[in-house]
């Protein structure tokens, strides 16, 4: 009896990092204040958090980030 099962090989794909944050499933994109944006130097940049874990460490700001002016203020992110 040598009937094999045809295994079904699952890839389970890990989430990449990206560099549009828009790609990374997050719960909430929280203001993270000791880190200045790159680009233009403003704080906060943006963090994404997913599950109480930073899924996404930003070195850019909101509004260098998303590239909207109005999302400087991290209460609109
Ligand atoms: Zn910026």
């Amino acid at each position: 009896m040598a009937a094999r099962n045809a295994k079904k090989r699952a890839k389970f794909a890990a989430p990449e990092p990206a560099s549009e944050p828009q790609g990374i499933a997050v719960d909430e994109w929280v203001p993270n204040y000791g880190r200045r944006c790159e680009v233009c130097g403003e704080t906060p940049c943006v963090t994404g958090v997913r599950n109480g874990a930073v899924v996404y460490d930003g070195s850019l700001c909101g509004v260098c980030t998303w590239g909207d002016t109005a999302l400087a203020d991290p209460g609109r992110w």
